[in-house]
């Protein structure tokens, strides 16, 4: 598949072709910018990333016009031939958590989040435009960067304002979504270490600038808010403020709401700051004694260091600082003040590797001592790349779905429940007890218990809940979401037997008492015989999304694992949050929507699911 991609911004036209077939898959990219009557620079490079980039002026005076001459170009290296187009748009506000087919209602809604972008939707949905009306027959990706974001918890994006304004939307989405996911799967591929064993925190500093915690696969909070101003200085926009400041601009100078916030985007940040929003220039004045750049450059690394220890404690770990962004990458000296201070998690830079970093292509270099427990990994991002896999992605899996037979898994709703070690069986039950077989479970390796036992939790407890035996190696407590609020502990959605940094909760059997991590929420999953598997085209390991429930609350559950092995009985698993989410009561089946095993653009739910794989040792 040949995938066409455009990145339109207010004052330039980034476009890259891709050939998904072949590993150094960007076969040409471009860049118009400088736009003026005369014409504009086209920034160019034919060939694999490896390859010369070339320079030459144009004749469009405008990123309309420069979008129109796209064919001609293409067409003069020989790329006019191409499957789709994928789009990046900025802000796809509370709809869209992954990719869009563009259609009317798709364009429509992206016009209805313009207000919550002003600079950017408008370019992107007049790129949208032009290249509808030229390639009226190709499929058209909308890829936004505000999807990766929407794992972002409740807590992290709400603004604590009245609830009429929340109702209006106004909440934190954040931005450089797909930037920020390139370099998590990056540098877990640096690392030859799934993504969902580390925590990431991604600054991407570049014009536009933000920090994203990546925990464990997922964004759990990012530096740009509601709109790409809030967050860290950037070069022309000032990050976090007091909102107090509107009113008394508004008060004191007389200033209209809207060319407060002109200012806010265009002249502040570095700019405001030293006067210009080139970090190259403002590095050379600040060296050159200018106490204006000086300052600049203090207020920018301390802003950044202050969101990376804030989602430090956030993510409650930290594994990995990267950089990317024009600053990120080749400000060294940038990344040394942005480092410091942070020794006493064990972060020490190693000043000869971050001084000689040099970028050619997408390696990842590492600038941290031998001894730092928390890596420092500088590598470029790829956003069109990330563009072009998610288009990818979405029109292959819209072709599989129309081509696929419909298969029905049967459901089965789990209760909260636990599986224990036999040390805890005994603390818990007394010396050589042995759990007593009650009744046996679908799947052969399964029995359910007499035994019953409290969880207690710092606000309340769950009392009776079940034993599945035999016993285990390791302590496993699984309950559902609304369970966490009663115990007032948050867990984390793992799949089976991954217990490592799991909350500690407190359980009462009839003869003692233990306090014991391993409180989870169970990842959704399927048991399917090798026979099934073999007749629906799938494998350990693979993940579908399966349809749930009917009527109004009948709903898809994505990410859903399937785990083969002899003896088991097809049987999908969702918790009672679940099921009653999709409005299911009793017994029912799921239809499998979709058997197509997920291109790199999903590694991070794979990869969460491989890494079950590994450590899945019982049926739960
Ligand atoms: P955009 O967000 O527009 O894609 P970039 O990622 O290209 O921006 O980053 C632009 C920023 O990177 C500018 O502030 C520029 O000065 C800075 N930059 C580029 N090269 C260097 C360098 N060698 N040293 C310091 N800053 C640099």
């Amino acid at each position: 598949m040949k995938i066409l991609v455009f990145n339109a911004g207010s004052s330039s036209l980034k476009f890259g072709v891709f050939d998904m077939a072949i590993e150094d898959c960007r076969v040409m990219k471009g860049e118009f910018e400088n736009f003026k009557d005369s014409g504009c620079t086209l920034h160019y490079r034919v060939g694999g990333e490896q390859s010369e980039t070339r320079q030459r002026h144009e004749k469009p005076a405008t990123i309309e016009e420069a979008i129109r001459h796209v064919p001609a170009l293409l067409q003069e290296f020989g790329y006019e031939h191409f499957n789709a187009i994928g789009h990046r748009v900025a802000h796809g506000g509370g709809e869209f958590e992954e990719a869009t087919l563009i259609d009317d209602d798709t364009v429509r809604y992206i016009e209805s989040c313009t207000p919550l972008a002003p600079l950017h939707n408008p370019a992107n949905l007049n790129a949208i435009a032009v290249s509808r009306a030229l390639w009226p027959t190709l499929p058209q990706v909308a890829v936004f960067d505000t999807a990766f974001h929407h794992t972002i918890p409740a807590r992290a994006y709400t603004y604590a304002v009245p609830k009429e304004w929340r109702d209006t939307g106004l909440r934190r989405y954040g931005f450089h979504g797909t930037s920020h996911k390139y370099i998590a799967l990056r540098i877990a591929k640096e690392l030859s270490c799934p993504v969902t064993d580390l925590q990431i925190i991604s600054c991407h500093l570049g014009n536009g600038a933000s920090v994203c915690a990546v925990n464990r696969g997922f964004s759990i909070d990012t530096s740009m808010g509601m709109t790409p101003l809030e967050g860290l200085v950037m070069g022309t926009r000032s990050g976090d403020v007091d909102p107090g400041m509107f009113a008394y601009l508004g008060r004191e100078c007389g200033l209209e709401v809207q060319a407060i916030e002109n200012r806010l985007y265009k002249d502040s940040g570095l700019k405001a700051l030293a006067g210009t929003h080139d970090m190259r220039e403002i590095e050379q004045k600040a060296a050159d004694g200018d106490e204006d750049a000086q300052l600049a450059i203090n207020v920018y690394a301390y802003r950044a260091r202050k969101y990376i220890g804030a989602y430090a404690a956030a993510m409650g770990g930290l594994d990995v600082i990267a950089f990317t962004g024009g600053i990120g990458e080749n400000s060294a000296s940038m990344r040394r003040r942005i480092c410091d201070k942070f020794e006493f998690l064990g972060l020490h830079l190693d000043d000869d590797n971050n001084q000689t970093v040099s970028l050619k292509g997408f390696e990842a270099p590492q600038v941290q001592t031998f001894d730092s427990r928390i890596k420092v990994i500088v590598t470029q991002t790829c956003e069109q790349y990330m563009i072009a896999q998610e288009t990818r992605h979405l029109l292959s899996q819209r072709n599989i779905i129309s081509a696929q037979k419909s298969w029905h898994i049967p459901v089965a709703v789990s209760a909260r429940h636990m599986h224990l070690s036999q040390k805890d069986v005994e603390k818990l039950f007394g010396k050589g007890h042995q759990l007593t077989h009650l009744r046996d479970l679908i799947q052969t390796e399964g029995w359910a218990t007499e035994e019953r036992v409290e969880v207690v939790g710092p606000k309340g407890s769950l009392k009776n809940v079940r034993i599945l035996g035999p016993a285990r190696e390791r302590t496993q407590i699984e309950v559902s979401k609304t369970d966490t609020f009663t115990l007032g502990i948050e867990a984390p959605i793992r799949p089976s037997g991954k217990l490592d940094n799991t909350p500690v909760v407190k359980l009462r059997g009839s003869t003692g008492e233990i306090e014991t991590n391993g409180l989870i929420i169970a990842a959704r999953h399927i048991h399917m015989s090798p026979e099934d598997a073999i007749r629906m085209g799938l494998k350990d390991g693979d993940y579908v999304d399966v349809r749930l429930g009917a009527g109004g609350r009948g709903t898809v559950f994505t990410n859903t694992l399937i785990r083969v092995k002899e003896g088991y009985v097809t049987e999908m698993h969702i918790d009672t949050d679940e099921a009653n989410a999709a409005g299911i009561e009793v017994k029912t089946s799921g239809e499998l929507v979709k058997n197509e095993t997920r291109q790199d653009v999903d590694i991070i739910a794979r990869k969460n699911m491989e890494l079950d794989g590994k450590n899945n040792d019982t049926v739960t």
